[in-house]
């Protein structure tokens, strides 16, 4: 009899739930888009019950599937999550409804409130979080909607409020919202936050003084791997245990395997997101890099510290060529724009829509193309969109390679992006990469956090014996000193893009 394991991915422009078996197999899945609400340049919104309710549908029509194909719900031993991480939800305890929408990571909003905190005594934030003090993560979204929503701040003086990134959201409202449910996060997300302490992994007094955050509003902190309670509302899978969870780019690091020090995966996605595995301990970077946790397995299990390099636009700019600039009708064209070229013709485009993140943290950067001449078209345009998300990963790559202390591995590639063979060649020239057959590794690291937590799987040597699809190597086709080259004229028009806001 076999066994099975299931995930909600709940990412930043869809939603999956998909199902794998003990072998660690893809048997099943279901996928919904999310709307995407931009009310002002630089704010971006969910609505989180949209959220819950394409985790619902998804849920309903995968399980739905798996039972056409002769399987029985009786067998699915757990449920792990994954979720777009620093996403910011406030709702009401008693109602369960929010309290404004959800801020999504990408959200700029809150520059304004960097700047002012930016004079206060800073030279703790970064030893303490692993994070700079940057408008992406959730204390700021917080002290945004603290300030701005007046429903957020009567509700926290009422004992009514409860704060939660996504993960927080959909368990609370799976295992039963107002009535008894659990309202928890995860090591991952925490870290996420600004408000957890990186070595203690706890919420840390300090960081809530400076961000003005009362602690009665936060979720119990607890490791990516154990029991949080039951589904409840979801008819398909109640009392389906939920044991895992991640938040997506730290789910893709375990989802890809990176348990070494050395191994290291990158995601592209909406955004690139690529983490590199430092050991058992937190890394300080001096170099713009994200000091986090990749996952805590279990309450007393192995935890994994990685360097994280996260770049804010890799997907969502071909997005952009497709819905605002009408280049490609459709994401696989541009394979087919971009290999009718062999280069960009000296284009060079810094897709800083929403500022720069890794290395660079510029809020005040904005999209710059350079080196546009007449004969210019639009396949050069797409490649150098290509380009840009490589070159982007070459620069975190570099601080890497300079601050790691450890030696490193292959490069893992995966998420939407990724199905893109021009881009992986691109990246290939920075550097070698195996790219999965199985490319949606945030749903598959979900689901191995659920059944290590379930006991479906008893340790890590045992998910890393499990079946991994056939891989697709791409290397190196640039010689050094074009490679050289081209890396000297990115980093000269990243500086141009510097200075574009007021
Ligand atoms: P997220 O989890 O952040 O929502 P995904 O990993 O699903 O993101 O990746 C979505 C991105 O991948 C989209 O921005 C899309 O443009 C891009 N994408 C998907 N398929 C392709 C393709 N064949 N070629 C190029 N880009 C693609």
């Amino acid at each position: 009899m076999t066994l099975f394991v299931c995930a909600i991915d709940q990412g930043t422009t869809s939603t999956r739930f998909q199902i794998f078996n003990q072998e660690g197999a893809f048997v099943t899945s279901h996928q919904e888009q999310l709307r995407q609400i931009y009310k002002r340049p630089g704010w971006i919104e969910h609505d989180p019950k949209e959220i819950l309710r394409s985790v619902v549908t998804c849920a309903e029509e995968a399980i739905r599937r798996f039972e056409l194909m002769g399987h029985s719900t009786k067998h699915i031993k757990s449920l792990g999550i994954t979720n777009q991480r620093e996403t910011t939800i406030v709702w009401n305890k008693d109602t369960g409804e929010p309290l404004y929408n959800a801020i999504v990571w990408g959200d700029t909003r809150t520059n304004k409130i960097v700047q002012r905190l930016q004079k206060k005594d800073t030279s703790k934030l970064q030893k303490m979080t692993g994070l700079p003090l940057h408008n992406y993560f959730s204390a700021l979204k917080l002290a945004w909607l603290m300030k701005h929503v007046p429903a957020v701040k009567t509700s926290i003086e009422k004992g009514q409020a409860m704060f939660g990134t996504v993960d927080s959201w959909l368990i609370w409202n799976l295992t039963g919202g107002p009535n008894g449910g659990a309202h928890v996060t995860d090591v991952t997300n925490a870290s996420r936050t600004m408000l957890m302490n990186l070595e203690t992994r706890a919420w840390d007094p300090i960081l809530l003084e400076f961000f003005g955050v009362p602690e009665s509003i936060l979720p119990e902190i607890v490791s990516s791997s154990e029991h949080y309670g039951d589904v409840e509302l979801i008819k398909a899978i109640k009392g389906l245990p939920i044991c895992g969870c991640l938040g997506d780019q730290q789910a893709a690091f375990v989802g890809q395997k990176c348990f070494e020090p050395g191994e290291i995966k990158n995601t592209y996605g909406t955004g690139a997101f690529m983490l590199l595995h430092v050991g058992d301990t937190p890394v300080c970077s001096k170099q713009g890099l994200i000091s986090t946790i990749g996952y805590q397995l279990g309450r007393d299990g192995p935890v994994g510290y990685c360097l994280e390099g996260s770049i804010g636009v890799a997907g969502s700019a071909i997005e952009w060529l497709k819905d605002n600039m009408g280049i490609i009708e459709n994401v696989k064209q541009v394979d087919e724009l971009a290999s009718q070229v062999d280069d960009t013709g000296g284009v060079v485009f810094v897709t800083a829509f929403s500022g720069l993140f890794a290395p660079y943290w510029r809020d005040d950067a904005r999209g710059t193309i350079v080196g546009l001449t007449q004969f210019t078209n639009k396949c050069h345009l797409t490649r150098a969109t290509l380009e840009a998300a490589c070159l982007s990963t070459r620069a975190v790559l570099t601080a890497m390679r300079q601050e790691g202390h450890v030696e490193l591995k292959t490069l893992k590639a995966d998420g939407g992006l990724s199905n893109s063979d021009v881009c992986m060649q691109l990246q290939a020239d920075t550097l070698g990469i195996p790219r999965p057959a199985m490319r949606e590794t945030s749903g598959l690291g979900a689901a191995f956090a659920a059944g290590l937590g379930c006991g479906l799987w008893k340790d890590l040597e045992t998910v890393r014996s499990l079946y991994v699809e056939g891989a697709d190597v791409f290397e190196a086709d640039i010689n050094n000193k074009d490679r050289e080259a081209k890396y000297t004229m990115w980093e000269e028009a990243v500086k141009r893009s510097y200075g574009w806001t007021q």
